[in-house]
């Protein structure tokens, strides 16, 4: 390799991380505003929290037999000596920034959403990243499980703005911690009888989480799994009504779904419904959206006694699969001819942006045919012309890029007929 390969190599984006350069950012601009604007209608409001936290945040929240905790966090100890983590996901972060704030003494349920990136290392694929973005939602508060129904609804309600379609809702139950040790117990006893035909990672989730062995993606112990005891056939009474009554609330709202009883994701503290979406369009990583109630997780943090429910949708598995397009720009490129008329040309561009149109000046002395060639290879929408001429008479030529057509006005006239036309 040439040094020169070798250096720009060494300088790229690490592995699983991308920038998202213009031309794409648009499309996320317009995602993030959709869903900011589902998201409030629903009455939630944004918490922004750090991007690192203590790494027992994690380790707590997250669960310490999780994948995510056990191979995929970015940990590492800073100046101080303090072990930090890069969050892989947000609920501990939201969890952790309830209980320092005491926000659940807010009238209840309390609403949030949040959108940034995460961090896990996973193995990058398409769909997969080190860095990727998600969409949050949490609620808590409410046991109702018609918030169950309604955020999956919610879900939806953005995927349809963003024209996703072909989606499947897929529902489970997973319990609570009255009704998993018998169902562990009974899993546990199937997997070992079964343990020869699964991978070493599962037959060692057969003592720490077996629950965990339906997350396997390897194709044999997929098949094994199949045949092993459903949770949903070990439901308590309060489990079983809560599932119920949240699937006829989704036939409220006409959601079409499937149960899938081995639908367990990947996080440990899920208590009662865990749901996702996926979608028919894309390969192997097809979940666009997944989520789930989580009752005991904020007492476990030492809180107060709060129910949770939330999801987290996929920026880049969502934008993979939305049908949006980046709105068109409209600039205003600002021609002008000698010293006098920059000067003017950059008063006058301050007025048109006070307007809202976006104005484009460029401060390299061109003649009026390199400034009409510029402003087309900008992209610019319209071309006004200041000159020595323009400023003594104050109107000013308006040329419209895509007809060609060119008129003249004053600022205001030009200001009026730019957003008549924008
Ligand atoms: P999870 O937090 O694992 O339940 O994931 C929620 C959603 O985030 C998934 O449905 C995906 O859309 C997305 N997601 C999770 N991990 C990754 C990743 N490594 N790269 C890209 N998207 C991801």
């Amino acid at each position: 390799m040439s040094e020169d390969s070798q250096a720009k190599k060494e300088l790229a984006a690490i592995k699983g991380t991308k920038d998202i350069l213009p031309g794409e950012v648009e499309i996320w601009q317009k995602a993030e505003a959709a869903a900011r604007r589902t998201f409030e209608l629903y009455g939630y409001r944004e918490l922004r929290a750090p991007v690192f936290e203590a790494t027992e945040l994690f380790e707590k929240g997250t669960g310490e037999t999780s994948d995510i905790v056990l191979k995929e966090m970015y940990t590492f100890t800073d100046k101080g000596g303090r072990s930090l983590t890069l969050r892989p996901e947000y609920t501990p972060s939201v969890v952790r920034a309830i209980v320092e704030h005491r926000l659940d003494l807010l009238p209840q349920p309390l609403r949030f959403y949040y959108m940034g990136p995460m961090f896990r290392y996973d193995k990058p694929q398409k769909g997969r990243y080190r860095q990727f973005h998600q969409i949050d939602i949490e609620v808590f508060g409410e046991k109702d499980p018609a918030i169950d129904a309604e955020i999956i609804e919610m879900a939806h309600s953005l995927l349809s703005s963003l024209n996703v379609t072909e989606t499947e809702t897929l529902v489970n139950s997973v319990g609570c911690k009255a009704c998993r040790p018998a169902y562990h117990q009974a899993l546990r006893a199937e997997a070992r009888l079964k343990s020869e035909s699964l991978c070493d990672d599962c037959r060692r989730k057969i003592d720490t989480n077996p629950l965990r062995i339906f997350d396997c993606k390897v194709e044999t112990c997929r098949a094994v799994a199949e045949d092993f005891p459903r949770i949903t056939d070990y439901l308590c009474a309060e489990c079983s009504d809560h599932f119920a009554r949240f699937r006829a609330y989704l036939d409220v709202y006409g959601l079409p779904y499937r149960v899938d009883p081995r639908l367990v994701r990947g996080l440990d503290y899920y208590t009662k419904t865990a749901f996702e979406i996926v979608t028919t369009k894309i390969g192997s990583q097809n979940a666009v959206c997944g989520g789930g109630r989580y009752d005991d997780m904020m007492k476990e943090f030492g809180g107060p006694d709060l129910c949770g429910i939330g999801f987290a949708m996929g920026m880049e598995r969502l934008l993979s699969i939305a049908g949006i397009q980046a709105p068109p720009r409209k600039t205003l490129y600002l021609a002008y001819l000698g010293e006098e008329a920059k000067k003017a040309g950059m008063s006058l561009a301050g007025i048109f942006r006070k307007a809202g149109i976006e104005c484009l000046v460029e401060f390299k002395d061109k003649g009026l045919k390199a400034h009409l060639g510029r402003a087309s290879k900008t992209g610019a929408a319209w071309v006004v012309i200041v000159g020595e001429d323009e400023l003594k008479k104050g109107r000013y030529p308006l040329k419209d890029m895509s007809s060609g057509i060119q008129t003249e006005g004053t600022p205001e006239e030009i200001m009026q007929s730019v957003k008549d036309r924008g």
